[in-house]
């Protein structure tokens, strides 16, 4: 039987694989065509023998059902799964709990596990603009300088904590003075690199999916009761949304952790794809790739997002690997999200790369970049192009971008203000809206490394306060924060958050990651910078469009002289009137100052090298400014009517 064959006969469109149990009633389900005999085994605590075994029975397109006219709640489970005469022992894929390091899975009622309130919490609306904010879960918390009470810190529970009671706005109170729009976590389903019985110090960025639809367990104060997971990692959400920030769920759907997952013991050699020799395919290189393209695949996969997003009320999600699923795939998962909670309430982007080639199931195209005009325009993806020509090259790390002495870069910079809507790149987004602009993710060096490897090079403390880094890093942030897209940031790139030169840290400890808070006192400096674009950047309509159109509001650039560029946006709000009917930015990477006649009419400085969201009046008779060495510019027109 073809792969096709196969997935017409047995593919099952229900969404009600996995546990249910609620109103005294609880039903098993399992999809498995292949195997002969299901045993549902029960214990009644984590550990031992079952006190309980049944037979699953097969219905019609390999499902496997057993119901129970009573509640489980709290039981934990596992199967036996016969094929070709072998008994294999898994968890549940379709687990929504599990005990601690999840081989066994639980039984829930759902309703038992909503912190108050729960079921009416609700995301804060988006102002302005999406400003994406990445972050670690165990970062956030783990310097005792956050001020979290220790039994929290590392953990879900310290996002509920609004006053840390330290002398300086720390965590949750910094994030809301921050001004970000959206926290983007990094993984939270549960993974398998970190031991949940181990102590505290372990580490791992959590890029290895062990229970898609279960919380990781080392986030939560207790792991013997696997509804605190549940419950802890709803309360960090509803903390956010209270706080105004909406939540992203970073979701790595392209492989697993272990080639011998639950999926893999469930259905031998669905779930995978593989070479023409029957090899696993490598393009997660991380020794295995899900077979998106198949329908069992893409539903699972479908149904997991929607399960977060309605039963946890996440309200974006960031695919990891993004090359390895498909275009179908990921316009479905748009198109389900907007059918269930409305056109773009949940954001979706990805990582338009994969670290491999992949073989693709027939008829499918891979979500990569050069793919992007296939994508929904409600699909983003990370532009790499901008951040490369911004600070230079990723792996490189002495190679230079436009602000750290990178020669030749004033065109790519000027088309990636209309994020790459003009051309100059091997894409072409449908419009601004598919792009995210940045500088720095957990993934390769920080800013601040980067920045010192390029610019101190042989030499690189990455402890000094080095100023023309610093003006560096402004000018980057000032340049990515003037471009049409969606914006994203690293936590801490705004205090200069160094990993000293480690650029793949996914388990160098909670030491070398943790966000160091007292840097933002150190750093305050970058930090208000920071904050004041973000503010700045909310109030702007002409960069914050992501209309088709919106390219059409960036006109007259020019390239002045190496390094200086400048371009002036439309500005006009066409719902409202705004206060500057046109802006006019003008980026400065060289090491002398420029300086530049103004168009007709009357100017005010929003931003310059030093500060952010200020507004300094230019004379009226004053018909040009002069911009500093390595700073930008940022100047409003205002007085026009209409
Ligand atoms: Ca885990």
């Amino acid at each position: 039987m073809t792969n096709k064959e196969f997935d017409e006969k047995f593919r099952y469109d229900e969404k009600d694989l996995g546990v249910n149990c609620k109103e005294g009633k609880t039903v098993f389900k399992v999809w498995s065509p292949m195997a002969e005999r299901i045993l549902l085994r029960l214990y009644d605590k984590d550990g031992g023998e079952p006190f309980l075994e049944r037979e699953m029975r097969l219905g019609e397109r390999g499902v496997w059902e057993r119901v129970f006219p009573e509640s489980l709640h709290g039981m934990y489970y596992d199967y036996l799964v016969r094929i070709e005469g072998k008994d294999v022992r898994t968890a549940d894929p379709y687990a929504i709990c599990c005990n601690c390091n999840g081989s066994r899975s639980m039984v829930v009622d759902l309703g038992q596990t909503d912190p108050e309130g729960f079921p009416e919490d609700r995301a804060p609306a988006v102002e302005g603009e999406q400003i994406i904010y990445e972050l670690h879960i165990k970062d956030f918390s783990y310097d005792k300088d956050s001020g979290i009470p220790e039994v929290y810190r590392g953990k879900y529970k310290a996002f509920t904590i609004e006053k840390t009671g330290q002398s300086y706005p720390t965590c949750m109170e910094y994030l809301k003075e921050l001004g970000v729009t959206y926290v983007h976590l990094l993984p939270f389903f549960d993974y398998g690199s970190v031991d949940e019985a181990g102590d505290g110090n372990q580490y791992n960025w959590g890029y290895d999916p062990l229970n898609f639809n279960v919380p990781e367990g080392s986030y939560a104060t207790d792991v013997s009761d696997g509804t605190v997971r549940i419950r802890e990692c709803k309360e960090m959400i509803q903390s956010l949304h209270k706080n105004g920030l909406r939540v992203i769920m970073d979701v790595v759907y392209n492989h697993t952790y272990r080639n011998d997952s639950w999926l893999e013991r469930m259905v031998p050699g669905y779930y995978y794809r593989y070479q023409e020799d029957g090899s696993l395919s490598d393009g997660s290189a991380c020794g295995n790739d899900i077979a998106a393209g198949r329908a069992m695949v893409d539903n699972y996969i479908a149904d997991s997002v929607m399960y977060w997003a309605k039963e946890y009320h996440v309200d974006g999600f960031r695919f990891d690997l993004m090359g390895l699923l498909t275009v179908e795939l990921m316009n479905r998962i748009r198109r389900e999200l907007d059918e269930e909670f409305g056109t773009g309430e949940k954001l979706i982007y990805g990582e338009p790369w994969r670290a491999n080639s992949s073989p693709m199931e027939s008829g499918t195209r891979a979500a990569l970049k050069v793919n992007t005009g296939c994508l929904d325009e409600g699909i983003g993806i990370f532009s790499d192009d901008t951040r490369d020509a911004i600070k230079g090259h990723v792996f490189r790390e002495e190679e230079p971008g436009f602000v750290n002495g990178g020669d030749g870069l004033e065109a790519l910079i000027l088309h990636a203000v209309t994020g790459w809507r003009d051309g100059g790149a091997v894409f072409r987004p449908r419009s601004c809206a598919q792009i995210i602009n940045y500088v720095s993710a957990h993934d390769n060096f920080t800013l601040w490394d980067k920045l010192v490897l390029s610019m101190h090079n042989g030499e690189s403390d990455f402890s000094t306060r080095y100023e023309d880094v610093l003006a560096a890093n402004k000018l980057a942030a000032f340049i990515y924060f003037t471009c049409q897209g969606s914006l994203f940031m690293q936590a801490g790139e705004e205090f200069a958050r160094t990993k000293f030169g480690d650029e793949n840290s996914f388990q160098s400890g909670p030491k070398l990651n943790m966000l160091k808070w007292s840097r933002t006192v150190e750093y305050k400096e970058l930090v208000d910078y920071y904050k004041g674009l973000i503010h700045l950047r909310k109030k702007l309509p002409g960069l914050c469009d992501k209309h088709k159109s919106a390219a059409l509001r960036i006109r007259g650039k020019s390239i002045h002289a190496d390094k200086v560029v400048s371009f002036r946006v439309d500005n006009r709000d066409f719902d409202q009137a705004g206060e500057w009917d046109e802006l006019y930015i003008i980026y400065n990477a060289s090491l002398k100052e420029h300086q530049l006649d103004l168009p007709a009419g009357k100017w005010e400085i929003l931003a310059d090298g030093k500060v952010s969201d200020c507004r300094l009046k230019v004379p009226e008779d004053q018909a040009s400014v002069t911009v500093g060495a390595g700073s930008g510019m940022l100047l409003g027109r205002y007085g026009v009517e209409g």
